[in-house]
């Protein structure tokens, strides 16, 4: 109530500062509020102070709320020069309307509001963006102010000092800095480009991940991007996900489209014979990149995106098979999320939606097997009732980056449509043929969101084992650049991502630079560590370790990268 008061407050401030502002709607979110406004010029983030005060202003002057109800007519008079307002009146189904006053300040509004202007908290307007009317891109493009209020003084500072903190940690920021990655205007929204110090990153997940995969009994495969569309009229995606998916493509008289989901190769490649119960399960794992249609409006450097690689595999087993199988994905998908660092995790169970494929005897059963392997493995999970897809129960797994903000990990998919709708069998033990169970999961989800959630996490400092550049060497002077490239190539030779910097800048000038690079260790080398075969190591925190023997240093460096740690202590 206090949030969306404080939104009609900075409307009449917006108002007294543009006058023939147009409104749009104005309501109360998670920390605070917003309110659209179509205004002569754009704003800056220096009209901030200024609206702010005279919101201060009506805030003090304690005006009461006042509610009235009026006509629909009489209302359609009261906003003759609001556009958006009238389009709102004209969806109301009642006769009446109801508006609040604060002063001279009237706006249309169903309430609830606080007594008096006097009781909105602590406030303060933090940003402008740009929002479509009613989110939609044929609309026009309206100018909409956030704000955050708290009740009191205390909880408004540290809400900012929060945002201030996750602001140090956007990963669009983060990785322009460190020049991880970027997305392009003239290649198109929501596409994104991996620069070689990201893509490092994702090529050593990508191994982790791979080897992981085939020590755990997944066989790798690769899929086409494009299929023919009959293919997902099939499948159903054409019909339930039609939004989603890019135009189709003609090709020698066929359609085709960008393939949106791996799913379909996988069911192809494993038709291509029959199976014997014997052979079950059969797990296909592929690093597969998908294309999806979201709209310019959602989307969000690295975790909103419209091409993204998924860390996707299909699991094909009996009925009877299915519980272990379940474990197998929960063990492995805690194990990657704990490797990467994120120990604070929540599970929840998706069950039956209303609409829903197969019967309600296969749902009940699957979503127990899915309880069941939950509770082998001794996990707590929080049932969501009725948010499974259509398709099948699911388990999806939470987990939290160091601010306490929650992520899309894991997702374990049973499907009884695909296996269906293809006629995915095995042959039993009876000699006659079966369907499989089929399971979709991921456990990173994709790569351009999980780099996101690693660099916010992480604030760019990567632990050793993904940093792109783990060691740098800084000389002292000239005459130890020799040395310095000695211990590059000695280093190199052993998986080391090592690099000199030879530039004749002034050392304390490459320490700062390594540190804003946020690379693991500085290696400091004068003439005393060239006469004693030692480096000086430093961390990126600033901190001065010591000097090692080139030979310890060698041997920490190669535990620390084996072992995926993540403290730097030496
Ligand atoms: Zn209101
Ligand atoms: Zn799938």
């Amino acid at each position: 109530m206090m949030r969306h008061s404080a939104a009609h407050v900075m409307a009449e401030a917006v108002l007294s500062i543009f006058p023939g502002t147009k409104f749009g709607i104005g309501p109360a979110i998670e920390n605070g509020f917003y309110y659209d406004f179509e205004l002569p010029r754009s704003l800056n983030p220096d009209d901030l102070p200024l609206i702010e005060s005279r919101m201060a202003e009506i805030i003090a002057s304690d005006t009461p709320f006042i509610k009235e109800v009026i006509d629909k007519k009489e209302a359609r008079q009261l906003f003759a020069e609001q556009p958006y307002k009238l389009e709102l009146i004209d969806e109301i189904p009642d006769e009446k309307v109801s508006l609040f006053r604060q002063g001279s300040f009237v706006d249309l509004c169903r309430g609830p509001h606080v007594d008096t202007t006097g009781k909105i908290g602590a406030f303060k307007l933090i940003s402008i963006a740009g929002a479509y009317w009613r989110g939609d891109e044929h609309h026009p493009m309206l100018q909409r102010i956030y704000g955050v209020a708290f009740d009191t003084k205390e909880a408004l500072a540290k809400h900012l000092e929060e945002l201030d903190e996750a602001a140090k940690r956007d990963h669009r920021k983060l990785g322009r800095e460190l020049d991880l990655f970027s997305i392009h205007e003239e290649a198109g929204p929501g596409l994104v480009h991996w620069h070689p110090k990201g893509a490092v990153i994702r090529r050593v997940i990508e191994d982790f991940w791979k080897d992981e995969h085939v020590k755990r009994g997944y066989d790798i495969v690769y899929t086409p991007h494009i299929a023919k569309l009959d293919l997902w009229r099939t499948s159903g995606h054409w019909e339930f996900y039609r939004d989603y998916l890019y135009t189709p493509m003609e090709i020698e008289g066929q359609e085709y489209i960008v393939k949106p989901m791996n799913c379909l190769g996988h069911i192809l490649m494993y038709k291509t014979k029959l199976h014997s119960y014997r052979e079950l399960p059969i797990r296909y794992a592929e690093l597969g990149t998908v294309y999806r249609y979201e709209r310019s409006g959602v989307l969000h450097g690295l975790s909103r995106v419209r091409g993204f690689t998924q860390d996707d595999a299909h699991i094909f087993c009996r009925f009877d098979q299915l519980e272990n199988e379940v474990v197998g994905v929960l063990d492995l998908a805690l194990f990657m999320v704990d490797t990467f660092g994120f120990t604070d995790y929540q599970l929840l169970l998706s069950t039956r939606p209303e609409k829903y494929a197969g019967t309600i005897q296969v749902w009940d059963e699957a979503t127990k097997t899915l309880s069941q392997a939950l509770s082998r493995l001794n996990l707590d999970y929080t049932v969501d009732p009725g948010e499974g897809v259509f398709y099948g129960p699911k388990i999806d797994i939470k987990f939290k980056d160091t601010l306490g903000r929650g992520w899309q990990g894991p997702t374990i998919q049973i499907d009884f449509n695909l296996p269906q709708r293809f006629d995915v069998t095995y042959v039993g033990e009876d000699g006659r043929e079966h369907s499989v169970a089929m399971v979709h999961r991921t456990v990173l989800g994709s790569m351009e969101r999980f780099l996101a959630s690693l660099i916010e996490h992480y604030g760019g400092a990567f632990p050793m084992w993904l940093a792109p550049v783990q060691v740098v060497v800084i000389p002292v002077a000239d005459r130890n650049l020799d040395y310095a490239y000695k211990l590059e190539a000695e280093l190199k030779s052993e998986g080391v991502r090592i690099k000199v910097d030879a530039r004749s800048e002034r050392m304390n000038l490459k320490i700062r630079q390594a540190q804003l690079d946020k690379v693991p260790y500085m290696l400091v080398v004068g003439d005393n560590e060239v006469a004693s075969s030692t480096v000086s190591v430093r961390l990126r925190s600033g901190e001065h370790v010591s000097s090692l023997l080139l030979e310890s240093f060698k041997e920490t460096l190669r535990r620390i990268i084996t072992t995926k740690v993540r403290d730097l202590k030496l």
